[in-house]
C-alpha cells in the first residue's frame, strides 16, 4: 500500500524525554499511522540516516496574531522546526476586534498588523484560514486587548459593569477555543489593573480548564512580589499558571531566578500546577515607550539599550543608543527623549540588553521551563534574532556546546510538554495516531545563525519540517506547502466554517 509519506532510518525522539529509538515513520492524511518498521511505500520518501526526528516544535510564547494574516508563510518560525505557534501572548491579541477601536494600541503595537473585518476568535480563525498559514496557531486572549476595548487606555479601575463586560470577552473566547487568558501587567493598560481584577477575568478561563500565561508585573526589583502576585492568582482563580519570558532584568536583580524558581518549586510541591517559559538570549525587545517615563528616563537602561526599527529615524535601526549618542555628542537618555518625541516615535521597537547568562542556564535547567520565542513579527529594521533563532539556539548552544540540558529533555520541553500544558490535543508526540506535526534535525549542526546584525537569517541543521502531514520546509526554504490549522483547547483542529 502505498501512503503520503515514509520517513525511514531516522533516531527518534517521541517528545516523551525517554532515550532516542531507530525506526521508520508512516504519515498518511496528516496523521501518524505508525512508528517502528514501516511497512509501506510513501509517494514521497526521506531517508532521514543520521538525523533525529521530534515532534514539531510548539512556540508557547508568540506575538504573530497579526503575522498570520500578513505573513502566513511564516517562514521565520517554520524554518526553526516550530509547527505551533500560541499567539496572544502579554495581554496582546488579536482579538477581541472592535471596529471603532485603533487596533494598534488594542495590540500594543506588537502585533504587526493584525487588521481584518473580524471581531471574535471565530472571526480571527476564518481571517487567517483564508490566506493558508504554512504552521498551526492557537491564542490566548489578552487582558490588555480586553481592558483597552472596554475601558480604552483609561488609568483607573474598572466599574463593575465595565468588570462585567470583560469577563464576557474572555468567555466568550474561551468558549470559540482559546487555550488561556494572558496578562502584561507591565504595559498599559494591564498595569493600571488591581490583583483582584486579574483574578475575576482569569476564573472566566477555569470551567474551560483554560490557564493563566503573565508577562509578570515586575521582572526586575519586584520579581519575586511578582510570583507571589502570579501564584495567588492561580490559586484563586483556580487555573494553571505560567509565568511568560522568566528572567530577572537589570545587572542588580541578576542571580534572583533561583529564588524565583524556588518560590515556583515550593508550589509545584504544594501541588499547584505552574509552568514557564524562556527565550534563550541575553536581551529582550518590546516598544520603546513602554519602558520609559519621559519625566525621569532611565540612563542606565538607555545605554543598554539597540533599536531594532523606528519609523521616526530609519538611520538608527541596528546601533546602540550609546553609539548614536555618542555620534551627536549628547547622552543615551537624550536620545530616547528625542526618539520618543519624534513623530510615530511610540512606533519604536528596542532590544536590551539587561539579561544574565547564567540565568538563561538557571532557567533552562529547570524542569517546568517551556521554550518561547517573544519573538515581535516586524521584518523592518533589525528585530531581535530570538525571532528566527530560538529553537535551533536551545539545540545548537544550550544542548549541543554547552550540555545545560539533554537532547531528549530539551525536545521533551519544546514538544510535549507544551501540548500538555497548552491543550494540543493528538500533538507533541510522534505515536501512532497523533496529527504528524515533526521535525527532522541533525545534532550534530543544528544552529542559530541570526544574530542581531544579521538578524534575518535561517538556522542550519533543520532539514525537514513537516506540517499536518505535508512536508512545508527543506533546509530552511519552505516549501509552499501551507497546511497549518487553527487549534481549538483539548479539542480538533479547527478547519473551518
Ligand atoms: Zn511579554
Amino acid at each position: 500500500m502505498t501512503i503520503d509519506l515514509v520517513i525511514r532510518g531516522a533516531s527518534i525522539l517521541d517528545g516523551s524525554g525517554g532515550p532516542a529509538f531507530e525506526g521508520d515513520v508512516e504519515v498518511d492524511a496528516g496523521l501518524i499511522r505508525a512508528v517502528g518498521t514501516a511497512s509501506s511505500a510513501g509517494r514521497e520518501e526521506v531517508d532521514a540516516r543520521g538525523l533525529t526526528l521530534a515532534p514539531g516544535f510548539v512556540d508557547v510564547h508568540a506575538h504573530d496574531d497579526g503575522a498570520f494574516i500578513r505573513h502566513p508563510d511564516m517562514a521565520f518560525k517554520l524554518a526553526q522546526g516550530v509547527t505551533t505557534c500560541v499567539c496572544g501572548n502579554c495581554g496582546f491579541s488579536a482579538i477581541p476586534a472592535s471596529p471603532g477601536l485603533d487596533r494598534a494600541t488594542a495590540g500594543g503595537g506588537i502585533l504587526a498588523g493584525a487588521e481584518g473585518d473580524f471581531t471574535d476568535l471565530e472571526g480571527y480563525f476564518d481571517a487567517v484560514l483564508a490566506r493558508a498559514p504554512a504552521i498551526n496557531e492557537m491564542m490566548l486572549v489578552g487582558h490588555n486587548t480586553v481592558r483597552a476595548t472596554i475601558m480604552g487606555l483609561e488609568p483607573r479601575a474598572p466599574t463593575r459593569v465595565e468588570l462585567d463586560r470583560m469577563r464576557s470577552h474572555v468567555r466568550e473566547a474561551m468558549e470559540q477555543g482559546a487555550c488561556g487568558f494572558s496578562t502584561g501587567l507591565i504595559y498599559r493598560p494591564g498595569r493600571w489593573s488591581q490583583t483582584d481584577e486579574v483574578i475575576e477575568l482569569a476564573r472566566e478561563a477555569a470551567p474551560f480548564g483554560g490557564l493563566y500565561a503573565t508577562h509578570m508585573r515586575n521582572e526586575a526589583d519586584h520579581l519575586l512580589d511578582a510570583v507571589e502576585e502570579t501564584l495567588a492568582i492561580g490559586r484563586e482563580a483556580g487555573v494553571h499558571a505560567h509565568i511568560s519570558h522568566h528572567k530577572a532584568s537589570g545587572r542588580r536583580n541578576w542571580g534572583k531566578v533561583k529564588d524565583s524558581l524556588a518560590r515556583v518549586d515550593a508550589a509545584r510541591a504544594a501541588g499547584q500546577p505552574v509552568t514557564l517559559d524562556v527565550y534563550p538570549y541575553t536581551a529582550g525587545s518590546g516598544r520603546m515607550i513602554e519602558y520609559f517615563d519621559l519625566a525621569a528616563i532611565d540612563a542606565d537602561l538607555a545605554e543598554a539599550m539597540r533599536i531594532a526599527s523606528c519609523p521616526a529615524f530609519p538611520d538608527f535601526e541596528g546601533r546602540m543608543v550609546r553609539d548614536i549618542a555618542a555620534g551627536r555628542g549628547t547622552s543615551a537618555a537624550e536620545i530616547v527623549r528625542l526618539i520618543l518625541t519624534a513623530p510615530r516615535g511610540e512606533a519604536t521597537l528596542c532590544i536590551q540588553f539587561t539579561i544574565d547568562e547564567a540565568d538563561v542556564e538557571t532557567n533552562l535547567r529547570h524542569p517546568a521551563m517551556m521554550v518561547g520565542s517573544d519573538g515581535i513579527p516586524e521584518l523592518s529594521g533589525k528585530p531581535h534574532p530570538r525571532l528566527f533563532g530560538t529553537f535551533p539556539r536551545v539545540l545548537g548552544e544550550y544542548v549541543r556546546r554547552r550540555g545545560v540540558v539533554s537532547l531528549p529533555e530539551a525536545v521533551r520541553r519544546m514538544t510535549s510538554a507544551p501540548a500538555e500544558t497548552f491543550g494540543l490535543l493528538g500533538r507533541g508526540r510522534i505515536e501512532a495516531g497523533a496529527h504528524a506535526d515533526l521535525v527532522l534535525f541533525d545534532p550534530g549542526s543544528v544552529a542559530d545563525l541570526a544574530t542581531y546584525d544579521e538578524p534575518k537569517r535561517p538556522p542550519a541543521g533543520i532539514a525537514l519540517v513537516v506540517v499536518n502531514g505535508r512536508v512545508a520546509c527543506r533546509d530552511a526554504v519552505p516549501t509552499g506547502e501551507r497546511a497549518g490549522q487553527m487549534l481549538r483547547y483539548r479539542r480538533e483542529a479547527y478547519v473551518g466554517a
